[in-house]
């Protein structure tokens, strides 16, 4: 066993370097001497492993100190074996080696039973526990975390006595036994404010925030671990700084608060990727992709649990595979899902679209139809006007007997005079509908004029259309109009032509109707005339 001023002499040196390091870092970088010795004995190796760990080159201390312990075992030196051990066993804590740094911590505690170094072998074995809870393993960290602290207690050292409850408390606290980590926390807590130990202080503000939250005194839990976070930063204490930054992101995640957590898990995935703290950043990542999956984004997750198999490797669980591939299903769920609402969104559209230009057209027809209705109507009378009837008499296939009926209401000038214009309207529509009464079904009649109007008569022989237009002149005589108050009798001429042989033109027919009408007129109004077909017209009263 070393001697107690040898010891002594070891400890100060690694504290003296770490403080150099400390306190000027680049000059101890640019010093070759310190940072890759070849042919270095193995106390050179374990310094220049401390000093890479201090500057944050991790897996840079890790392969000298993994050197420097290899060259004891071959040429033994009692007085670094531990120091030596221990430096090693830190390197791959940081680093998130969790076989090589168990085994490290295992060899150390041994060491350090062998040599009967107790307070050592507690230290190391609480080490050996808080490797377990950074990796998620509270039976593990619970066992070596007592075992420690009954080590502890037998060496009476009250900080380390208070680090193991705090850790305890960690391990209690993972497994979900929230008051039973309270009772270690309040054990331990004024053990750590006795003593002028701030990372301390900063753990146990962590332990409590975190029992707090637990507690569903989320705030206050939250308030607890943002103090230990200022002291941590004061003290540039990056690990622990990360590592509860980790905490705050897990917790967050634990009890749904996704967007928070994510935040805060990104800002601590960024401290962990500078120092290459290997475990933190794997966990992370974990707790990370949980975050985004709460927040709904499916490709954010998968990304976090890619990165995460990446950074454990061979070591990741199988469940962390089995979730990498739920992630995917859902991903590929939400891109679906997101594909047919985007689907849906179109076909209503397009189906509001077709209905309204349906709707569109279907007006369109209306008005088109309305357009030509009343581009055919007369509008007083309702009747068909005389270009729409002049136009089906141009398209009528001309049958052998057509005749036409030309009808003029005999002195209608006096009805405006005497009544004035709006009973002479009235007068025409009642006209209108008299005329209309008296028709066959193939018959038809048009307002010409002013008040004129033209019957059209198919397949109707001369003496069948002089009877019917007869028949007209009757209907208007025997009863006077009831118009505006007023009673107003009437009488029309009636001029007739009618062509059994179907070869006159239309506009000759009409044109025969006419000198009929004028001779009606001038024969003394109130009667029907048929044209002769080769004379003067004949008149009948
Ligand atoms: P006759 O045919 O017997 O020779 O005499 P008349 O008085 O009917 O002849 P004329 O053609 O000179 O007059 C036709 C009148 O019909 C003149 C015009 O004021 C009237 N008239 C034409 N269209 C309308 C109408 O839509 N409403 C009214 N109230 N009067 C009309
Ligand atoms: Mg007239
Ligand atoms: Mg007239």
């Amino acid at each position: 066993m070393e001697s107690a001023p040898k010891r002594a002499e070891r400890e100060l040196a690694v504290a003296l370097v770490r403080a150099i390091v400390s306190t000027a870092p680049d000059r101890v970088r640019d010093d070759p001497a310190l940072l890759g010795p070849t042919g270095a004995t193995a106390w050179e190796e374990v310094l220049a492993g401390v000093v890479w760990d201090a500057l944050g080159a991790t897996t840079e201390a890790a392969v000298l100190l993994e050197r420097g312990v290899n060259h004891l075992a071959a040429e033994p030196d009692p007085s670094l074996d531990l120091p030596a051990r221990s430096a090693l066993a830190v390197a791959y804590t940081h680093l998130g080696d969790v076989a090589r740094a168990a085994r490290a911590w295992h060899d150390a505690a041994d060491l350090a039973h062998h040599l009967g170094e107790l307070r050592q072998e507690a230290t190391f074995t609480a080490n050996l526990g808080f490797l377990y809870g950074e990796h998620d393993e509270p039976g593990p960290y619970e066992r070596y975390t007592r075992r420690a602290l009954e080590l502890l207690r037998e060496v009476g050292e009250p900080r380390l006595i208070a680090h193991a409850l705090c850790n305890l408390g960690g391990a209690l606290q993972r497994a979900g036994r929230t008051a039973e980590a309270r009772s270690c926390y309040e054990e331990g807590l004024p053990l750590a404010l006795a003593l002028d130990w701030p990372n301390g202080h900063a753990l146990y503000h962590a332990g409590f925030g975190g029992v707090l939250i637990q507690e569903g005194r989320v705030d206050d839990g939250l308030a607890s671990y943002e103090e230990s976070l200022r002291i941590l930063t004061r003290l540039g204490d990056v690990w622990q700084h990360t590592r509860h930054q980790f905490i705050i992101g897990r917790h967050l995640v634990e009890i749904g608060r996704f967007d928070a957590a994510a935040d805060r898990l990104e800002a601590c995935l960024a401290a962990a990727r500078a120092r290459a703290f290997g475990s933190i950043e794997a966990n992370c990542l974990q707790y990370l992709a949980q975050a985004r999956e709460g927040m709904g984004d499916a490709a954010g997750a998968l990304q976090a649990l890619w990165a995460h198999l990446g950074t454990r490797g061979t070591e990741a669980a199988a469940h962390v595979a089995d979730r990498v591939r739920v992630a995917e299903l859902r991903l590929e769920a939400e891109t679906m899902r997101r594909e047919a609402a985007r689907e849906r969104v179109r076909s209503t559209e397009l189906q509001r679209l077709n209905e309204e230009l349906a709707a569109a057209l279907a007006q369109r027809e209306l008005l088109q139809g309305q357009l030509e209705a009343l581009a055919r109507t007369d509008v007083l009378t309702g009747l068909p006007n005389r270009r729409h009837q002049q136009a089906v008499l141009d398209g009528l296939d001309r049958a052998p007997a057509l005749a036409l009926a030309l009808v003029d209401v005999d002195h209608f000038k006096t009805v405006n005079d005497r009544f004035g214009h709006a009973v002479g309207d009235a007068v025409l529509v009642e006209l209108a509908s008299r005329l209309q009464r008296c028709l066959r079904g193939s018959d038809s009649v048009a307002r010409w004029g002013g008040e004129e109007f033209c019957v059209t008569m198919p397949n109707t022989p001369a003496m069948h259309a002089q009877s019917l237009g007869e028949r007209l002149a009757r209907v208007v005589a025997e009863a006077p109009f009831a118009a505006g108050g007023v009673s107003v009798n009437l009488t029309i001429s009636v001029g007739i032509a009618a062509d059994p042989t179907g070869e006159l033109q239309v506009a000759s027919l009409l044109q025969l109707a006419d000198q009929a009408l004028y001779s009606a007129k001038h024969a003394g109004r109130a009667r029907v005339v048929v044209a002769p077909m080769d004379g003067a017209p004949t008149a009948a009263d």
